[in-house]
């Protein structure tokens, strides 16, 4: 078992967050720090270190994020202009080691943004 994270006292209710959506096997918040007008995160409650380390078993767990990331895209105006990023391990910048996708949009995206 991996050590608790922020997005894991989240989901326990131990710390508080902007809620924007929660069911049986993810939470979605608001980022604290917001890169993009629209900045939440998409977060399993398996505690899925990163998407490195899911398997077979989280397929059909990791398919319903992205159909709910679809969902809340929409539920938040965004669905015509939106990015998803999964940050993996430290290199790519992940800083929480919880599995989460970011869901960025209502910025103008252009094709050499990085
Ligand atoms: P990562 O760099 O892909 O791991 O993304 C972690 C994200 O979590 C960053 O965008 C942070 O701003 C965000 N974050 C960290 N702590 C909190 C929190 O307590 N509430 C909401 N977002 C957080």
């Amino acid at each position: 078992m991996s050590e608790t994270t922020v997005f894991g006292k989240i989901i326990a209710g131990e710390i508080p967050a902007e809620k924007i959506y929660e069911d049986d096997d993810c939470i979605c918040i608001n980022d604290i720090s917001p890169k993009a007008p629209t900045h939440v995160l998409l977060i399993p409650k398996k505690p899925i270190p990163k998407l490195a380390d899911a398997t077979a078993e989280d397929e059909a767990l990791l398919g319903r994020l992205m159909l709910k990331a679809g969902d809340i895209a929409r539920q938040l105006g965004i669905d015509d202009a939106f990015r998803l990023i999964v940050n993996n391990g430290e290199g790519g910048g992940q800083t929480v080691f919880h599995l989460h996708l970011h869901i960025l949009g209502n910025k103008k995206y252009t094709e050499t943004d990085g």
